[in-house]
């Protein structure tokens, strides 16, 4: 095939972006991108009953979330419904589709007998015409559907990039409706149209669609159409080996966003979510597209990992330049009406704690306390700050109005002050870390004291000196 590579992401707008759809859509992206061919954005929403402009927007905003810009489109089926009708005449015209009036109750009819003699239901091709058939005279009160001359013989059959050789027996389909009564045209022959129009060169979705594969590709072959080569990928298992649902906690990409991830981690991890490059588990998205193709995507289901995707989220924390991380925080703190310009550098304060810290939200938890009034629990008070530590602590804070301001002074004054008073260092540094941040748990306690910064020490230890 010597075609411009051209491939598509077809989501129908009933939903959020799920991570199904995001590997869908990345997959078709980094294709086309490996390729320098284009990516087009579909919104398939012929399901007017359940199609929505709120999902259409969710998908775009996912979509640029992931960064999985699209060349072309977004191009809406419901704008398209012309072109549609107008290849539908060119089939009935061309005879590879035909008027069928047989009536709902003749229908019923048929497949009572055909169930009764143990047969598959199916039509019967009552009015598909044929050399030498006298078709019935059309009734005046039954809207005609328009269904597809199916091949009566042979097979179909393509090589699929992900699952194989795939066929199916032309006798096992039969002759599709492409537009109903009222003129409206169906799924399986929207999309065909759009493959063809848009030039689509490989079809990359999920593989709940193999199924209508051979009769899309019957349909583009009586248009004369190229075909294009289609990659099925598998579905995707939770944690716990079930189909991914929303049981499993996030299953929008846009909650991955709310929850704390980063989109490069994220991008990352669905590039792993059924394809390989070797043992490669954490690479950019420009090596992703050079390594990108069609030949190492596992045809067996992938599992996914929340352990896994924590794991490179941190890891893409911790390899950020700490300016950028902290303008991610920012944002986050600042929607529960915390102001980082007031207190410690927030770079800084990103910087000490990323390395205890998987997700943007955990980040923002761990830092949030250098900007807004502390109130230790009453319990980790009284659990840390002995009688024995009270002396101690009121020498610290006399050495500490003095100190460099720098984490080694600061740790050389604890140890002098322990030392002092006879006291292992966790007597000292325990109470200094509760009273300055609320937590019991904190990095290095000099470089906290460090960040937090001389006034502020000085003014948090007051509240502590009796
Ligand atoms: N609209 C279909 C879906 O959301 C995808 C169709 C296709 O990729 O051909 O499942």
């Amino acid at each position: 095939m010597n075609r411009p590579v051209r491939t598509r992401f077809a989501p129908s707008p009933t939903g959020f972006l799920h991570i199904g759809g995001a590997r869908t859509a990345l997959f078709s992206w980094a294709y086309a991108r490996h390729h320098g061919g284009k990516f087009i954005l579909r919104i398939e929403d012929t399901d007017v009953a359940r199609s929505t402009p709120e999902a259409v927007q969710a998908i775009i905003d996912g979509m640029a979330w992931l960064g999985l810009e699209h060349d072309e489109g977004p191009f809406y089926q419901m704008q398209r419904m012309e072109r549609y009708k107008e290849v539908i005449q060119q089939m009935l015209d061309a005879g590879t589709a035909y008027y069928c009036y047989t009536s709902r109750e003749e229908l019923d009819a048929l497949r009572a007998e055909q169930e009764a003699r143990k047969e598959k239901p199916r039509y019967d091709g009552r009015w598909r015409p044929e050399p030498g058939k006298t078709l019935p005279t059309p009734p005046a009160d039954v809207s005609p559907v328009v269904r597809f001359k199916n091949p009566k013989d042979g097979v179909v059959a393509w090589d699929d990039k992900v699952k194989g050789h795939i066929e199916f027996a032309n006798t096992e389909l039969d002759d599709l409706i492409i537009a109903r009564g009222d003129g409206t045209p169906t799924y399986n022959f929207c999309v065909v149209v759009d493959d063809w129009d848009m030039g689509v060169t490989q079809v990359i979705r999920g593989d709940d669609h193999v199924n209508n594969t051979p009769r899309q590709i019957n349909i583009l072959r009586a248009l004369g159409a190229d075909v294009p080569e289609y990659a099925h990928l598998s579905m995707i298992l939770g944690d716990d080996g079930t189909k991914l649902s929303k049981r499993h906690g996030a299953v929008s990409v846009m909650q991955y966003d709310e929850d704390g991830y980063l989109p490069e981690a994220v991008v990352n991890y669905l590039a792993r979510l059924g394809w390989s490059h070797g043992d490669d588990e954490v690479f950019s998205r420009q090596q992703f597209v050079e390594w990108f193709d069609l030949d190492h995507i596992t045809a067996s289901a992938a599992q996914f990992n929340t352990e896994k995707l924590l794991w490179l989220n941190q890891h893409y924390m911790k390899q950020m330049p700490a300016a950028d991380l902290a303008a991610r925080v920012k944002p986050r703190l600042a929607a529960r009406g915390i102001d980082t310009d007031r207190g410690p550098d927030l770079v800084q304060a990103v910087a000490l704690y990323v390395d205890r810290c998987n997700t943007l939200n955990v980040l923002a938890d761990a830092v949030e306390a250098f900007y807004v009034p502390i109130h230790p629990h009453a319990e980790l008070l009284a659990q840390h700050l002995s009688d024995e530590a009270r002396p101690a602590l009121a020498d610290f804070a006399a050495g500490i109005a003095q100190v460099a301001w720098e984490a080694p002074a600061i740790n050389a004054l604890i140890k002098e002050t322990v030392t002092k008073h006879g006291l292992k260092m966790p007597k000292l540094a325990m109470p200094l870390r509760v009273i300055l941040t609320g937590q019991a748990q904190t990095p290095s306690v000099d470089a906290v004291i460090a960040l937090i910064g001389r006034d502020s020490v000085l003014e948090k230890l007051a509240a502590y000196k009796n």
